[in-house]
């Protein structure tokens, strides 16, 4: 996506508030922000945050567990470990989405020990994943931002810019935001991609 086309196709649409965020908008929206629960995302895959050694644990990776029930520990342990920075995928069980991608973001150690490189690694392989088998809607939570404690600002500006840069027309995709805390970072985040990417188009219009 040339950076001079992206405001055009990027209709911000940001459902504060609007519970699971599952209504359609029926705009050229790229990414939509919304706040909810991501165990109820009606889509064909939702992204766990997890661990590299793909345990069940706390968090968002412990609602998606419960709410999967015990077969997505099965498929989990078949596959055994994940190293930070990418991402594997398994069915969704009792989910109402038929996939999940399990991408291990990092623990947030100083940030002098390659977490934002990793967190942005992540989210490609994110991507990656969900280009390789097929899907077509994708919810995504707040990586790394709780429990592994990475900065909420920082990690929203490196996700709306990892997923923004994404080519797939055919993807709708999904930041769904727990509280209003993230929703507002995801939010300035991506104000701040289309701010960048207003003054890219008027200077490529001057040229
Ligand atoms: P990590 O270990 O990667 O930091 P966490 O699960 O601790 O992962 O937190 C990641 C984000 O997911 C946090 O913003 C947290 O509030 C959020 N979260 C927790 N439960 C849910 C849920 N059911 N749906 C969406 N987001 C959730």
């Amino acid at each position: 996506m040339r950076p001079g086309l992206t405001l055009v196709r990027a209709i911000h649409c940001c459902s504060v508030g609007s519970g699971d965020g599952s209504g359609g908008t029926g705009g050229w929206d790229v990414i939509r922000i919304v706040r909810g629960d991501i165990t109820t995302q009606e889509v064909d895959s939702i992204v766990n945050a997890a661990n590299e050694g793909l345990w069940a644990g706390g968090g968002v990776c412990g609602a998606i567990h419960a709410a999967a029930g015990p077969g997505l520990e099965v498929a989990c342990r078949a596959i055994g470990r994940c190293p930070t920075g990418d991402a594997v995928i398994t069915l969704g069980f009792r989910l109402k989405a038929r996939f999940v991608i399990h991408a291990v973001g990092p623990r947030w150690l100083g940030g002098d020990r390659g977490e934002a490189a990793l967190l942005e690694r992540c989210y490609g392989s994110i991507l990656r994943v969900a280009a390789e088998n097929g899907i077509r809607s994708l919810a995504i939570p707040s990586i790394s931002t709780g429990i592994f404690r990475f900065p909420l600002v920082e990690a929203a500006a490196i996700a709306m810019r990892v997923l923004q840069a994404n080519d797939r027309e055919d993807l709708d995709l999904r930041m769904v935001c727990f509280d209003r805390r993230t929703v507002a970072a995801y939010d300035w985040a991506w104000r701040g991609i289309c701010a960048q990417s207003r003054d890219t188009g008027n200077r490529d219009l001057q040229a």
